[in-house]
């Protein structure tokens, strides 16, 4: 699979907002975005005129990145949540927020998107009782999604203890931190996702 190489915190300068990417490190004043919050690259701080599919365009970008989803993949959720009832743009965010590695992350079982999608990947959760290591995975309403038994006692999943006594869960979502896991008890709803995103303006991007 493409993987992005470079600097995260350029995509946060690029797009123009904090995507959140490295965890506790965003919140303090190490923030690439906190001390220079102009596009990278030589001409980053020119001023330029941005035009309508420039919005839409950048928009789409950081939707896009936020979930960490390449553009074939982020163009299928689209497809998809065009085709389904209700609002498109809610849909895609709701098909964004259900992956398994942004519920593990919203669990508070990783402090990233990019974090959670790795201890995804390693192999450490179960959904259901059954190991699962694919980030994309659509959960759904009742999944109960658990570090796997014999992986609790690691490294990533001490700190992780600590950290989720402050972790404020989403409405949907229950985590039970004794057992480090939880459950997707509802659907999210637009209200319930937390993300300064114009889902709107992705919706216009692909409907030119
Ligand atoms: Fe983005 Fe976090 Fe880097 Fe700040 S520290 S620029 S929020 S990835």
């Amino acid at each position: 699979m493409a993987r992005y190489t470079e600097s995260v915190c350029r995509i946060c300068r690029r797009e123009g907002a904090k995507l959140f990417f490295k965890g506790t490190r965003c919140y303090t004043k190490k923030c690439a975005f906190e001390r220079r919050p102009s596009p990278p690259g030589q001409h980053g701080v020119r001023r330029r005129k941005v035009g309508e599919y420039g919005l839409q365009l950048r928009e789409k970008q950081k939707v896009r990145k936020t979930y960490g989803v390449l553009e074939r993949q982020f163009r299928n959720y689209f497809n998809d949540a065009d085709s389904r009832p209700g609002v498109t743009g809610e849909n895609l965010l709701r098909s964004l927020e259900l992956r398994l590695d942004n519920v593990v992350y919203r669990m508070g079982f990783a402090p990233s998107r990019p974090s959670a999608r790795q201890l995804v990947g390693h192999g450490h959760f179960t959904v259901n009782g059954r190991p699962t290591n694919i980030p994309s995975y659509q959960a759904r309403p009742g999944d109960r999604i658990e570090v796997r038994e014999s992986h609790r006692s690691r490294e990533p999943f001490k700190v992780v203890r600590e950290t989720l006594r402050s972790h404020q869960t989403p409405e949907w979502l229950r985590v039970d931190a004794a057992t480090l896991g939880g459950q997707v008890a509802d659907l999210p709803r637009r209200d319930q996702m937390p993300l300064d995103l114009n889902e709107q303006l992705v919706v216009e991007y692909y409907s030119r």
